[in-house]
This record gives structure tokens, sequence and C-alpha cells, in this order.
């Protein structure tokens, strides 16, 4: 009699424990992910920050990864692959460094020795090879990549410094964005390699290369936000450069109010003159090393002009002040 009254109950006991394994394990799973978020977070020390663009993370489809310690777009052998970061940061206050060294650095420790944002271009055109440069050819690296379409990528976790800016990677967080660069004179055959014109203006165009654009968007065209050449000076030498896009503005807004909010040291503000213009040359290193806010590269090192006198700092901050809300 107990068989044929057990038996129909087996199947719905098994069923009932095996979708009450796999839920555990789904949850178990989700917890300890080390990786969170939505496809609009950065990640700082394993914490996701919603950023409210996308971003491919490194361990994401379509990432890419810094922390890969042989080339990434070859599979050439390289059996001294080496890191092209550095899992600590310099110059840690001595209470930081002792911990640091024992279990890295905390979001807590990260907040307060991360203080500034340092804006570059990239010379390469799009965020793929710039990666295929930074990584496969120089041996160097940079938490974020902004590509012309306005996708951000993230190839490391805040907590590790990049090799970007020289001493100031102590302290940073970097990002390339994508752009061919300034050129000394006006549409030269240097710079019209780079830019043809249609019936709708100006736009960028890839020059053959080793590695693909890569650019999620299909089809994207690169504008320039402002259709005219722009012209101005850093370092005290004049320099003709293209806009950024409007889809670069957008997301450069949203990834430093993110960056603001995730690593409040890092202000909402750039280094300015006594009359409140943006300073457009190198500033000595004490005043760099005490800066919290936004830089270009330019204002670390005399021998950089990037981000170029294009950039439109003002509306940069104005925009990632509204995102974040409140002062600088
Ligand atoms: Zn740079």
């Amino acid at each position: 009699m107990r068989l044929p009254f057990r038996r129909p109950r087996r199947p719905l006991a098994f069923a009932i424990t095996a979708t009450a394994a796999l839920v555990f394990l789904l949850f178990v799973r989700c917890a300890s992910a080390p990786h969170r978020g939505p496809p609009t977070a950065i990640e700082a020390c394993g914490q996701p920050f919603d950023v409210g663009t996308r971003v491919v993370r490194w361990h994401e489809p379509g990432g890419y990864d810094a922390y890969r310690r042989a080339k990434f777009f070859t599979d050439e052998a390289e059996p001294d692959g080496r890191l092209r970061y550095a899992p600590l940061r310099g110059g840690l206050p001595e209470a930081i460094a002792a911990q640091a060294a024992a279990r890295g650095l905390s979001l807590g420790d990260l907040r307060q020795v991360v203080h500034q944002f340092v804006l570059h271009f990239d010379v390469c055109g799009t965020a793929r090879r710039c990666f295929h440069v930074l990584h496969d050819v120089r041996n160097l690296s940079v938490h974020f990549l902004l590509d012309v379409d306005g996708t951000v990528y993230q190839t490391l976790d805040l907590r590790e410094k990049a090799h970007h800016a020289t001493y100031a990677s102590d302290f940073s967080v970097g990002v390339e964005i994508a752009h061919p660069g300034t050129f000394p004179q006006p549409l030269s055959a240097a710079m019209r390699a780079w830019y043809e014109r249609d019936e709708q203006g100006w736009f960028q165009k890839y020059p053959p290369g080793r590695v693909e654009p890569g650019v999620r968007t299909p089809g994207f065209v690169p504008r320039p936000d402002r259709p005219e050449l722009q012209r101005g000076a850093v370092q005290g030498r004049t320099w003709y450069q293209f806009d950024f896009t409007p889809q670069q503005y957008r997301a450069l807004a949203h990834l430093a109010a993110g960056l603001s909010r995730a690593l409040p040291r890092i202000r909402l503000e750039v280094p300015r003159d006594a009359a409140g213009n943006v300073v457009q040359r190198a500033l000595p290193e004490a005043e760099i090393r005490r800066f919290e806010g936004i830089v270009g590269h330019f204002h670390v090192q005399q021998n950089k002009n990037d981000p170029g006198p294009a950039l439109q700092w003002d509306r940069l901050l104005q925009q990632a002040r509204a995102l974040r809300g409140g002062a600088p």
C-alpha cells in the first residue's frame, strides 16, 4: 500500500527539491558574483555605480580586458606577459599602504586617494584601435575608452593604477576619448586623411589600419558637435582641431557625474586662472597633486596638448553638474 501511495509524490517532491536547489544556486551565484550592476554601471573595488550611459566592462562580451597578460588582438605567444597596470597605486598614505598591500584598496581607501579625472584624446580615432595601441603595442593602460558613438569601455577596476599620465596616475582615473587629435596647420594633408566633407558638413573617417574600427553603433558617422574647424592655443602654441561628437559629450558628462558620486574628491571643476578662464597649459606638479577635479593631460605634462583646444569644458561641467546635482 505504501508504494502506490508514495510513487506519485516522488516526481513532485523531486521537482520541488530541484527547483529549490536551482533557486538557491542562482541566489548564491548572484549574491557572490564579482561583477554586478546594470549595463550602465562602472565598477570601483568590485562595486557597481550606475552612470546612466552604456558602459561595456572588461569582463563583458565585446569588452577590452586590460588584465590580460598577453596581447589582446592576436594569438601571438607572450610567455613573459607583463601587467599593463599596477595593482597598487604609489604614494599611498602609510596607513592605507599597509592595508592595501595586504588586501588591495578598499572603496573607502580609494575615496581618500583618488581625486582627479584625466581627459586624453587617443589619436587613434576609435576605442578599438586605441586599446590595440595601448595594450598590444605600448604596454600601457587607461581605465576608460570613450568611442566616437558615445560607448564607454571600462578596461580595469578603478582600484588599479593605470599607466596613462606619469606621476598623476597614482591619484587619478583616466579616459582616452576616441579622436584624431590636433594639427598645426588647418586642413593639411595629415588632417584630410581623417576628415571628409559631405552635404551635412565635416565628418571623421577611419583610415585603414591593422584593427577594424569596431564601433558598436552600426553605420555610425562621427560628426563634430560644432561643425566648423576649431582653433586655439595649448601650452602657448596654436592648434587646429575638430570638436568631439555630441554622443561623446553626453557620455562624458554621465561618466564624470558618476565618477564624482563614486569618488567624491573628484569635483566637477577644472583648473582656472584668476579671471575664471580654463587654464590652457601645464601646471606645476605641486598644484596638480593638490587639485581635486577634472584635468586635461596637458595640465599634467608640458609635452602634451590633449584633449586639445576644442574641448568645451564649461558645457561638459554644466551637463555633469546637472546630472549629479549639488555643488561642483
Ligand atoms: Zn594623453
